[in-house]
């Protein structure tokens, strides 16, 4: 079959492999009818994610067709339609029954490797390193997918793949991003990056209460989008936005701010990584600003900071003093995908929320390569790019 892979860093290119086979009872094999590109994914390119192995097949946004189950699958069939949430849940550890699926004990096979390089082991995660498990990701033709009963969940007919395929990650990432903001009725929700992570994030506070939520991004194509939906925005490059959040805030700063941006940040300072992970872990080098850092900064006391952005390694220059003494709450995590998916399910069918209006891009699993520096760069007002296997 055909797979993207990672060949280096910032590398990606179409390989033909072997197509994947059932490796334990409880799996299930996808033929993939739609892959995204997810602002992860760029992790992995740019090299800041350990452990990657040229001919690694990305991709953790994926959705198709079951061709073939194994002989413990019990809920799902050959021929049922399926979307693939991006951490794999065993269904039953304590944490699985927490509903703490992204935290899952039993579904990284690496769980040594994760642990002694970083101290704990993170779930597994379809094409997302050996430190998360090693599992082949789906910007294939098809796809192995593991503890089939409790991960794989069956989407109706009558929605198309563009409505539902990114309840596989970002979707419910923009949901557990809001939803940490415990948003109470009047409050204002700044969110930091404008991508299809911030967009579904600007989407959620809605949804979830707050009266005004303010983008900042630099990008005016995704503060345009971030505007249909809503929101006030700010431009970064063009102004001062800490007066701007204070100003629509009577002099307080926004009850809650989300990082929707992570490491790849325009501006990011990441530094001063310990050995073991300086080994592996590409270090970036810079004081401009830090979207984490202005996320503390602009939050008014007593306020909840909400980091969906994806870090990795150590982070220097947070400003610990001011999250301590504005008496701040920060929550953060990979999301917990399986317990967001039928509300989130729910919303779509009513047409509360329309995941598909964030695509900009599709493309031919052929041109992901080009698709990858499209998204990276944000060309061609580049916002979410979907791929086809079979086109
Ligand atoms: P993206 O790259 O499309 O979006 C990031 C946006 O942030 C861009 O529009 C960029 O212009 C903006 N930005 C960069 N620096 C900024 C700054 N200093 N201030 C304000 N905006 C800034 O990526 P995405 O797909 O939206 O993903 C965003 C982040 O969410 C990534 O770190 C990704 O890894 C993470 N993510 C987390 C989870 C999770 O489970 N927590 C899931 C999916 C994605
Ligand atoms: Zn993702």
């Amino acid at each position: 079959m055909k797979a993207l892979v990672w060949q280096g860093v910032n590398r990606v290119g179409i390989e033909t492999v072997p197509d994947p086979e059932i490796l334990q009872p409880t799996d299930a094999i996808i033929k993939v009818t739609s892959t995204a590109i997810c602002g992860s994914d760029l992790h992995l390119l740019d090299g800041y994610v350990p452990s990657m192995v040229h001919g690694d097949i990305l991709g953790h946004e994926f959705m198709g067709e079951v061709v073939e189950v194994g002989s413990e699958v019990k809920n799902i069939k050959v021929g049922d339609r399926v979307v693939v949430p991006f951490p794999i849940s065993c269904g039953h550890c304590w944490y699985c029954q927490q509903g703490l699926t992204s935290l899952c004990d039993n579904s990284n096979p690496n769980f040594k490797l994760a642990e002694t390089m970083w101290g704990y082991s993170p779930a597994g995660i379809y094409g997302y390193s050996h430190i998360t498990g090693g599992y082949a990701g789906g910007q294939a033709q098809y796809a192995r997918t593991v503890f089939a009963d409790s991960n794989l969940f069956k989407v109706p007919d009558h929605l198309t793949d563009d409505q539902v395929l990114f309840l596989t990650d970002i979707l419910p990432t923009g949901y557990m991003a809001a939803e940490n903001c415990n948003i109470t009725p009047g409050d204002t929700v700044a969110v930091f990056g404008a991508g299809p992570v911030g967009q579904f994030t600007i989407r959620s506070a809605f949804l979830l209460g707050a009266e005004q939520v303010i983008a900042i991004d630099r990008f005016p194509e995704r503060l345009d989008m971030a505007r249909q939906a809503g929101a006030i925005t700010l431009n970064y490059e063009k102004e001062d936005v800490f007066e701007k959040l204070k100003m629509l805030t009577g002099g307080r700063g926004p009850d809650s701010v989300v990082d929707a941006v992570g490491m790849e940040a325009h501006g990011t300072g990441l530094m001063g990584v310990a050995d073991a992970v300086k080994q592996t872990t590409r270090v970036l080098e810079t004081e401009r600003p830090h979207a984490l850092r202005a996320a503390i900064m602009a939050c008014r006391k007593g306020g909840t900071v909400s980091v969906a952005g994806v870090y990795g390694g150590l982070g220097d220059k947070i400003p610990l003093g001011s999250l301590m003494n504005k008496a701040l709450t920060m929550h953060t995590g990979q999301t917990h995908v399986h317990r967001y998916l039928d509300r989130l399910l729910k919303h779509i069918e009513n047409g509360d929320i329309d995941p598909s209006v964030i695509i900009t891009h599709r493309m031919p699993l052929d041109e992901a390569p080009q698709a990858y520096k499209l998204f990276k760069h944000k060309h061609e007002n580049c916002i979410k790019c979907v791929l086809d296997p079979w086109a």
